[in-house]
């Protein structure tokens, strides 16, 4: 261990855990600022630096339900840039709190408006001196998580163990698609892709939107890198907020994981998988962020 400069080298390297049962999960909720968006936010920014879109001074703008909020906060923190987080009011108020504790000025639009979100972050990113990453259909979010996560999880799985399996709630379709892509090419070709969303919001499978509490995942519209890639998607997997929020709740009990709603619905639909069908023996999932950040809705 050397000394480091900043915290945005503790992104990364996060334990990838055997829970027994053929299911692994990439602990991703114990990245800094707490969630799977953190290694997201730190490539994107860092990849406009190298490529002239952002400058000293500037202000980066993001349409987000929270955790890419918290995540872009954090970066900006530390390399001095401005920063908009666009939220849409009704999601738990902590995630505000986060970003605007890492010195960000978060504007609101309609409750779960994300369209709303993502249109005014786009008009604001147009102006001169801002960046708007577009994290919903910026081909670098799906780069990322190829080059980064995915590779990080082939070099952990064990020689000889193969994942038959990937499930992940989709929120970009970032995650999913990108590490999907990296085990397809690297680890397994034949390896089933499912979409994970809540039963009550149907948005990628047949355009339902509707409430739910499966926060981060299911924003209300079909992300452009979903749309753009649905055809490495094998299937659809839905599990219900109250089904998502239970598990979560069992994986702190029983397993000392304190972490979110989409975590216990992603361990769910990883469980539901192997039920369904015998043929999956292993699967690959993801604890995308910390409890901490839901106190008010689980455990108020
Ligand atoms: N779970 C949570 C809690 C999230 O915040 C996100 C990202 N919004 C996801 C899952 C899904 O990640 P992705 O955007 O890569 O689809």
């Amino acid at each position: 261990m050397t000394i480091s400069h900043t915290i945005l080298d503790a992104i990364g390297k996060t334990p990838l855990l055997d829970m027994g049962d053929g299911i692994f999960a990439k602990c991703e909720f114990l990245n800094p600022s707490g969630s799977i968006k953190a290694r997201m936010a730190k490539y994107m920014i860092e990849k406009a630096e190298a490529e002239g879109l952002l400058k000293p001074g500037d202000t980066i703008v993001e349409a987000t339900s929270g955790n890419t909020g918290n995540a872009m906060s954090m970066v900006a923190a530390i390399k001095g840039y401005h920063m908009i987080v666009v939220m849409p009011a009704g999601y738990t108020s902590e995630r505000v709190k986060i970003s605007r504790g890492l010195g960000a000025e978060v504007k609101f639009v309609g409750r779960f408006q994300v369209n709303d979100a993502l249109r005014t972050a786009r008009e604001l990113g147009a102006q001169k001196g801002y960046f708007c990453p577009r994290q919903f259909d910026n081909e670098w979010n799906v780069e990322e998580n190829r080059e980064w996560l995915g590779q990080e999880v082939i070099a952990q799985l064990p020689e000889g163990m193969r994942i038959d399996a990937i499930v992940q709630g989709v929120g970009t379709g970032g995650t999913l698609i990108g590490v999907s892509q990296a085990l397809r090419q690297g680890h397994n070709d034949r390896i089933k892709v499912y979409a994970m969303e809540p039963t009550e919001s149907r948005t990628i499978e047949c355009c339902i939107v509707a409430d739910h509490q499966i926060e981060g995942i299911s924003d209300g519209f079909i992300p452009t890198i979903y749309q753009r890639h649905r055809d490495e998607i094998d299937e659809i997997i839905h599990v219900e907020s109250e089904t998502a929020i239970e598990v979560s709740k069992r994986l702190g009990r029983e397993r000392g994981l304190f972490v979110g709603p989409s975590s216990g619905a992603n361990v769910w639909a990883a469980q539901e998988l192997k039920r369904r069908d015998p043929g999956i023996k292993t699967v690959l999932t993801f604890l995308c962020d910390e409890a901490e950040k839901y106190l008010s809705l689980m455990y108020s």
